[in-house]
């Protein structure tokens, strides 16, 4: 018999606006729609999970994650809240694919086993609290002039990286790196993220005429359905290319590993469905040495201290966006990562995922419980 067993699964539904628009070339973000899952046990632990569902990279919205979470609740319930792969085994055999809310029933799984192990999620993941993180700070699409400003405004505050949301034509595009550089200067680290905005043809013309603004690299050039094309636009391009929505899964992972078709992997929980499966992206990566980042979606400081502790598990982690808590017009997390003014995370050392929602918050949430 086990000795923790899930008592009782209760799901929220979080809206967050956000100080200004978040704009990509998928599209506009006004408010932070997430689910918030608390898993109770019958020993008194308490696990906390968010995802972030974003509808046209994981196909999932606020609702769907709230229904479909409740069929996930069901298929946990009574179960060893330690026996995360049974867990997960039990998610997928009730529904294929819906990552995301996966993701937050992950992250409150792993929040009870390493309360339980009595170990930091990182310690608990394998990883130490041994270096800094730092998280860049992202500049949504828009005029030129404003994305300079904004830039130069990140820079100032003391960020030591600065992301650029790109993703339309080449005139537009190499503009806005144009006088980004030319507002910020050269010396602060510079990213750049398409997502999926380019064709192939254009994606390395824009690459290479981005050359001389010493570019770290580049998330997501052409459409992720064209993952057989992007070892074209890595090997002709001057800029180093991470994979992003093309990399959900470790499944996927694999697949562009085996076909060269990238420099870099950009990890979410949101889209491998949690710790679990990100772990073995970890382990594919770490074998050869290729360097990842881990990002969010639209998180709170609740899931981002779940990336965070993430990032403590291997020393080929060597980015963190974890910038969209900064962007909330509310903060209703306890506990969890601290962010100091140049972008430094402070990720928490009790033992567990280390953060919650307060408990006001979470009152006057839309909820069910199962
Ligand atoms: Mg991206």
């Amino acid at each position: 018999m086990p000795i923790l067993k899930i008592e009782q699964v209760d799901i929220y539904k979080m809206y967050i606006p956000l100080h200004e628009p978040f704009v990509i070339s998928l599209g506009k973000i006004e408010n932070a729609e997430n689910i918030i899952v608390v898993i109770r046990t019958n020993n008194g632990i308490t696990g906390f999970g968010e995802c972030s569902p974003y509808l046209s990279i994981n196909g999932e919205s606020i609702d769907t994650c709230f229904i479909v979470g409740q069929y996930l609740a069901k298929a946990l319930k009574g179960q060893d809240p330690i026996d995360i792969k049974e867990c997960s085994r039990r998610m997928n055999s009730t529904i294929f694919g819906n990552n995301s809310i996966k993701s937050a029933f992950d992250m409150a799984l792993y929040d009870i086993a390493s309360q339980y192990a009595g170990l930091p999620l990182y310690e608990f993941l394998g990883g130490k609290n041994d270096r800094s993180l730092f998280t860049d700070m992202t500049v949504s699409i828009g005029e030129p002039e404003k994305m300079a400003a904004d830039a130069l405004k990140y820079k100032d505050a003391g960020f030591t990286a600065i992301k650029v949301k790109l993703g339309q034509s080449k005139e537009e595009d190499v503009e806005r790196i144009r006088q980004i550089r030319l507002a910020i200067g050269n010396d602060i680290p510079l990213r750049i993220d398409a997502n999926q905005g380019w064709k192939v043809k254009t994606a390395i013309e824009i690459l290479q005429a981005l050359e001389e603004f010493k570019i770290q690299h580049c998330e997501e050039p052409i459409a992720r359905w064209k993952f057989m094309k992007l070892k074209k636009v890595k090997d002709n391009s001057p800029i180093p290319i991470m994979a992003d929505e093309t990399c959900c899964d470790h499944h996927d992972a694999e697949r562009l590993i085996n076909l060269e078709a990238c420099d870099s992997i950009n990890i979410k929980l949101g889209k491998s469905g949690g710790l679990y499966n990100a772990k073995k992206i970890v382990e594919q990566a770490d074998k050869i040495e290729m360097p990842m980042q881990v990002g969010g979606f639209m998180e709170s400081r609740l899931g981002m201290t779940a990336s965070a502790h993430l990032s403590l598990s291997s020393p080929n982690i060597h980015y963190c966006d974890f910038d969209t808590p900064l962007m909330f017009t509310a903060d209703p997390v306890k506990g969890g990562i601290i962010y100091l003014p140049n972008g430094e995370v402070k990720t928490p050392v009790e033992p567990g995922l280390g953060a919650s929602i307060d408990e006001a918050w979470l009152q006057k949430m839309e909820k069910v419980t199962i």
